[in-house]
């Protein structure tokens, strides 16, 4: 698809495109490199930019503040890609963004030739609206702006030739997908289906690498991109605490929790979700891995299978809690914490005296301050004396841009409980 507008990188300078500008006293959260731009900020349009095309965002004194992306139909009306005159987001700064995004991972240890690896991060790699994620030889594009979109074949090509030309790696794509994210795509006025967009077709189940177990991920039909990738790390941590212990996984969508703890010596794991597909992978998932005898799947809502479990008695070393995200909207956020409350109710009650319980929370409306005041309360209404061990978010191949903290919502708390 060509390109709308004319390539910035061809014009001598930000003063003759179209341009927007901000308000007065607009500019600050710009120029500390926040990249959404709201209309809002927004004092008015120069030049009719065409959606999807690269204009300069100024100050209201006509001062540069950064490269963006306009889109008149979504509600970030501008998404910021640079904040350096010379560098309009043009093919130049997209391959650099790219090669540091790579770059970071290398040096993380995250990225090899089997691993599942988060490669770019949206916001967090200053690529607003790209997600790329890595299973064995297969990447994941997962576009959801409008720019990204018409950028998505041009996007797929850097990706694949920065790689390429990575002396860190010894991974080597084999193919690559786009998928358009359903909810954005609407918001965003995205047109276009998943599909394949560059070399081979990936098998229905991928095989990937993720600390030491054999899992598998669905590029084109699975949840997300397929895996949830950003709780690598604390499933490896988690799994640490539970040698010799019983597990209870709840939410446990294809294992992953579970999966870890069986492999660092858990001696029995009850996986916990209300979806059959998951659990058909997850029991899958067990078998590969010859871990199996030891991991038991129940189908239930969690909140009912808790509470009679509870009700008879059980209880459980080590308890994981990791539901899905409960509020979308901050209408919905008192009745998400109780849902929590609930929840860390029921946990609590079904941790052994002196376990371990680990609840994780993804709804990035709840801060780190709620959580814990909330487990606080918990646990002095169940008259236990509850200690925080460690707090973690998602693993570092899924970084926060410190100007854009709103996309950071993984919390994963991991208590001690005692009578
Ligand atoms: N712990 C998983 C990810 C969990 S995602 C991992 O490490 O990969 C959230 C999961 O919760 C999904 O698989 C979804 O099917 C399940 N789920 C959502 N609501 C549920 C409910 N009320 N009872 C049981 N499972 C539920």
């Amino acid at each position: 698809m060509p390109l709308p507008n004319q390539d910035p990188a061809l014009r001598p300078n930000w003063s003759e495109g179209p341009r927007v500008l901000l308000l007065p006293g607009k500019s600050r959260l710009f120029y500390n490199r926040h990249p959404w731009v709201f209309p809002g900020a927004i004092s008015g349009v120069q030049g009719s930019p065409s959606d999807g095309s690269v204009v300069a965002l100024l100050s209201h004194t006509s001062k540069f503040v950064g490269w963006g992306l306009f889109n008149s139909k979504s509600k970030v009306r501008v998404r910021v890609y640079s904040w350096n005159p010379a560098e309009p987001p043009a093919e130049a700064l997209f391959r650099k963004r790219i090669r540091e995004a790579v770059a970071l991972r290398c040096s993380l240890g995250m990225l090899g030739a089997d691993t599942g690896c988060r490669l770019i991060n949206s916001e967090a790699d200053f690529i607003s609206g790209l997600t790329v994620d890595q299973y064995g030889s297969w990447l994941v594009m997962q576009i959801s702006s409008l720019g990204m979109g018409q950028r998505e074949e041009e996007l797929a090509r850097w990706i694949r030739e920065e790689i390429d030309s990575c002396p860190d790696t010894d991974f080597r794509p084999k193919g690559i997908v786009v998928r358009h994210e359903k909810s954005m795509s609407r918001l965003e006025g995205l047109e276009g289906g998943d599909r394949l967009i560059w070399g081979e077709n990936p098998p229905d189940r991928v095989e990937y690498l993720e600390e030491g177990i054999r899992l598998l991920a669905q590029p084109l039909a699975g949840q997300k991109t397929g895996a949830y990738l950003d709780q690598r790390i604390n499933r490896k941590e988690v799994g640490k605490l539970c040698k010799n212990k019983s597990v209870l996984d709840a939410f446990c969508y294809a294992g992953g929790f579970g999966l870890q703890a069986a492999r660092q010596g858990a001696t029995r794991i009850v996986g916990i979700d209300q979806s059959e597909t998951a659990l058909a992978l997850a029991q899958n998932h067990a078998e590969m891995n010859g871990l199996a005898e030891r991991m038991e799947w129940v189908r239930a809502d969690v909140f009912e299978e808790l509470a009679r479990r509870e009700e008879a008695g059980e209880s459980f070393d080590v308890v994981i809690l990791d539901p899905p995200k409960f509020a979308q909207a901050k209408s919905a956020l008192e009745e998400a914490l109780r849902g929590y409350r609930r929840l860390y109710t029921l946990g609590m009650r079904l941790t052994s005296p002196g376990g371990i319980l680990v609840l994780c929370c993804c709804t990035g409306l709840i801060n780190w301050e709620m959580l814990e005041n909330l487990v606080e309360q918990v646990g002095a209404e169940e008259r236990l004396n509850v200690r925080i061990l460690h707090k973690k978010g998602p693993s570092p191949d899924h970084p926060v841009a410190a100007s854009c903290r709103e996309s950071s919502y993984l919390k994963c708390i991991v208590l001690q409980i005692a009578r």
